[in-house]
């Protein structure tokens, strides 16, 4: 037989060592993997000079935004970002315009996604009005729910614990996951109001507003309300040191529960806000230095599940609004999110198992995506080829996505993706993307 492609002299990442081998892919899948001599013919071949081929990555924190949004970034622009960032696989928020919230908005963002998109992308519905609509948005092929705690985006009442309760009880019925953005409503708009009221309207007020407590308060709810229902609840981007240690507690507890970091929160705090301005505001905010040393020796142990870009991209005017409360939270971070990790593997903090385990294996997982995760015959040929020993400066003015500044710009790192290959299919190739949009596939829970 001839299969569609060969990628030879790779130094692949398989069950948990990297071995010398060669790839034969057909059909969007994993064919063969083995030695030269073992590779059936193929219609192209890939030398990849001993580069290390990853599974590719998966990033389970994304917003692509596109519709109503599409000015900040659309399903093009930040699938490009994604592929040029060495991630094959997204899962997209749904705070969106219009909100993903019901299956008829669902089935619209997909359609609208399909022709665009570089990369396989999951879609998060946000809760319904309706109890009895999420059935059918899980039908339609939600990857899980997504639920904001700090002001209300989707249908479900979140100061009602009983509502919370209702749902979380038919989503776990469903064997579907929530994702949750754990920052106290109440208890942060309380302290926003009063700074407003003192015309407090700096970064140090809104960091202030979004304290640690602001934080351990909703995972402390969450928690309660997990207990409550059985439900898998993941807790995005945890920034503060006595969240982590609240989210161990469940753990240990043996509750099914589990978390993320991103970038921002491992490798910035709030010193480099004084330089950065509110270009770098997210939500919930980087913090100081302790807390940063506590989420790098979760993620090192493995308490902290995942890493995760939290890509939320927005034009520079709406990053730089007078008022820090008029300022759009969040970075663009798909293309220095596998960078900042990669330099961390030659400082020695990391191994290319923790990145894996981190960026493939466990989002895999966790989110129950079949057949990605790790490099094995059968799976998808999602594949993250990496130059470890490439040496630069990132440079933001160049990224793919339409958000074109970040905190990180001009940080010197080494190790790029180089090549990435989604459904077989190269699609990035040296940072530049060689395939036409449409080439990623929409991901349906099954
Ligand atoms: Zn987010």
């Amino acid at each position: 037989m001839i299969v569609d492609l060969v990628l030879s002299n790779a130094k692949a990442y398989l069950k948990k060592e990297i071995v010398n081998c060669n790839l034969a892919i057909d059909n969007g899948k994993i064919f063969k993997i083995s030695n030269e001599a073992k590779m059936p013919k193929a219609q192209t071949k890939i030398d990849l000079k001993n580069l290390l081929v990853l599974p590719g990555l998966i990033d389970a924190h994304v917003h692509l935004r596109g519709q109503e949004k599409a000015y900040k970034e659309d399903f093009y622009s930040g699938t490009a970002a994604a592929v040029a960032g060495g991630i094959t696989t997204v899962l997209d928020m749904p705070n969106n315009d219009p909100v993903t919230m019901s299956a008829e908005t669902l089935r619209n963002r997909m359609e609208n996604a399909e022709k665009k998109i570089l990369v396989n992308v999951g879609f998060y519905s946000e809760f319904p009005r309706n109890v009895e609509e999420i059935a059918k948005i899980v039908e339609e092929g939600a990857v899980a729910f997504k639920l904001f705690m700090t002001e209300q985006v989707g249908g479900l009442n979140i100061d009602d614990d009983h509502a919370l309760v209702e749902a979380f009880k038919t989503v776990n019925q469903l064997k579907v996951s929530v994702a949750v953005h754990a920052e106290d409503k109440t208890m942060l708009k309380k302290a926003e109001d009063e700074f407003k009221r003192a015309n407090r309207n700096g970064i140090e007020a809104f960091l202030k507003a979004h304290s640690e407590n602001v934080e351990v308060k909703a995972i402390k709810r969450l928690l309660n309300i997990a207990e409550q229902t059985d439900v898998h609840i993941h807790f995005c981007h945890v920034s503060t040191e006595n969240g982590l240690k609240a989210i161990i507690g469940g753990k240990k507890s043996e509750m099914p529960i589990t978390c993320e970091a991103t970038p921002h929160h491992l490798f910035l705090s709030v010193d480099d806000l004084e330089k950065t301005g509110t270009l770098a505001l997210t939500m919930p905010p980087v913090r100081e230095k302790h807390h940063t040393e506590t989420l790098w020796n979760g993620v090192k142990n493995g308490w902290i599940d995942i890493l995760a870009s939290d890509h939320a991209p927005h034009t520079l005017q709406e990053k730089k609004a007078k008022v820090v409360w008029d300022v759009k939270v969040g970075i663009p971070n798909l293309e220095t999110t596998l960078p900042l990790m990669l330099t961390e593997v030659k400082r020695g903090r990391l191994s290319i198992a923790d990145v894996v385990r981190l960026m493939a294996e466990k989002p895999a997982e966790i989110f129950k995506l079949k057949g990605r995760g790790c490099l094995k015959e059968g799976n998808n040929a999602d594949l993250t080829v990496v130059d470890l020993n490439r040496k630069y400066k990132i440079e933001a003015s160049k990224f793919h996505s339409k958000a074109k500044y970040s905190p990180f710009d001009r940080w010197k790192v080494e190790g790029k993706p180089v090549k990435t290959f989604v459904n077989g299919q190269l699609i990035m190739d040296n940072g530049e993307i060689v395939a036409k949009a449409g080439s990623g596939k929409i991901i349906r829970r099954e």
